[in-house]
């Protein structure tokens, strides 16, 4: 009906953000396959110019497959191109999921893309440009502050990652927490620490050291490739001002969720272990996929295949239903993520139709 496709459309935001090029691929004269058209249109694999062909720029590596470039037309409910800064990435989405949070109901954000592609980069950022996670809690803080006179409201917030099917609290390193399902509380993971940031100094030093003890390893692949996803959750609390005992307390959760690489298991060329890490990898990011899937084609209706993985188990009550959900696909330009954009590209588009 249509009221229920209305409102399920409404919950679901899709963006993508295009990086600029790194210095390898700048210096390596690739092709840029992605090209923004406007603030919703993207294509990926343009046409090139015929003069190209003749007196461009000569490319070193230039695709010497002798198929047609796809020339695929994607829209989103928002294209960033390489000169978008947090900030911007902010006010366009998650800024819109504050107001589902303070309505009451759980919401999520993910950043999805294969490593490099620039997710911690959007959401955890750096000391000097913080992410969309610092930015979320300034905003709030400042949207409860603005409201104090009518509502009392208690933030705290914990980090976790999912790696290898485990879940570990990243501001107490070193035990493995259970997640479980709660028949009123929703999802809890029982032992994890929750902590209230006071001052935006102490949320950032919080986060860098969150992240500090993700656990990272390097593969053939890339150096800096991270296996885990984390989850920054911010648990908000609201009660009325008044005198009125029997006053409703509002409770809802909000998960970022800074995905791993979404890049294939068998690219790498890892044994033993590693290859059962990349293959949990794929379990978490699967499920993630299966989920999203169930929810495109069934609205609220049918069976969600949210119990496949921890990650998904964890997102249970944050993902669907009246939930508020952006993802975020992170893009590299590059001719040499060619594989990995297009994949990301086909994800995001299946995440808009939730
Ligand atoms: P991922 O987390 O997806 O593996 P990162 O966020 O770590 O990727 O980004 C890889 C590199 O590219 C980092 O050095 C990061 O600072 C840089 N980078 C990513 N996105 C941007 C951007 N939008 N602008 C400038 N640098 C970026
Ligand atoms: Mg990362």
């Amino acid at each position: 009906d249509v009221e229920s496709e209305e409102s399920s459309k409404s919950n679901v935001k899709v963006v993508v953000r295009i990086r600029p090029q790194n210095v390898k691929e700048v210096e390596g004269n690739y092709r840029e396959v992605v090209q923004a058209v406007d603030e919703n249109i993207l294509i990926f694999d343009p046409k090139e110019n015929s003069s190209n062909e003749y007196g461009g720029t000569s490319r070193k590596h230039r695709d010497i497959r002798k198929r047609a470039n796809r020339d695929l037309k994607f829209a989103f409910d928002h294209v960033f191109g390489p000169s978008a800064n947090n900030i911007d990435i902010f006010n366009e989405t998650t800024q819109g999921v504050l107001n589902g949070l303070l309505d009451g109901y759980n919401c999520s954000v993910f950043a999805y893309g294969a490593t490099g592609a620039g997710k911690t980069h959007t959401m955890l950022g750096s000391q000097d440009n913080p992410g969309v996670m610092y930015h979320t809690m300034m905003n709030l803080y400042n949207r409860i502050d603005q409201m104090k006179d009518t509502k009392t409201c208690d933030v705290a917030v914990s980090y976790l990652e999912v790696y290898n099917e485990t879940i570990r609290d990243l501001l107490m390193p070193g035990s493995v927490l259970p997640v479980r399902e709660d028949p009123g509380k929703g999802v809890i993971i029982p032992g994890l620490s929750l902590h209230k940031p006071k001052t935006a100094e102490e949320l950032l030093y919080m986060l860098q050291f969150g992240n500090q003890h993700r656990t990272q390893h390097p593969t053939d692949a890339n150096a800096e490739s991270s296996r885990s996803h984390a989850v920054l959750q911010v648990f908000v609390r609201q009660k009325d001002r008044t005198a009125n005992i029997s006053t409703e307390v509002r409770v809802a959760k909000l998960c970022l969720v800074d995905l791993a690489g979404s890049e294939r298991a068998t690219v790498t060329k890892n044994k033993g272990s590693r290859f059962r890490e990349g293959a949990n990898i794929n379990r978490s990011l699967l499920a993630l996929g299966n989920v999203i899937n169930a929810l495109a084609e069934n609205k609220s209706k049918g069976f969600v295949p949210y119990r496949d993985s921890k990650l998904t188990r964890l997102l249970k009550d944050s993902l669907g239903g009246n939930c508020q959900t952006v993802m975020i696909a992170a893009v590299s330009p590059s001719s040499m993520s060619y594989e990995d954009t297009y994949n990301t590209l086909r994800y995001a588009d299946r995440a808009k139709h939730i």
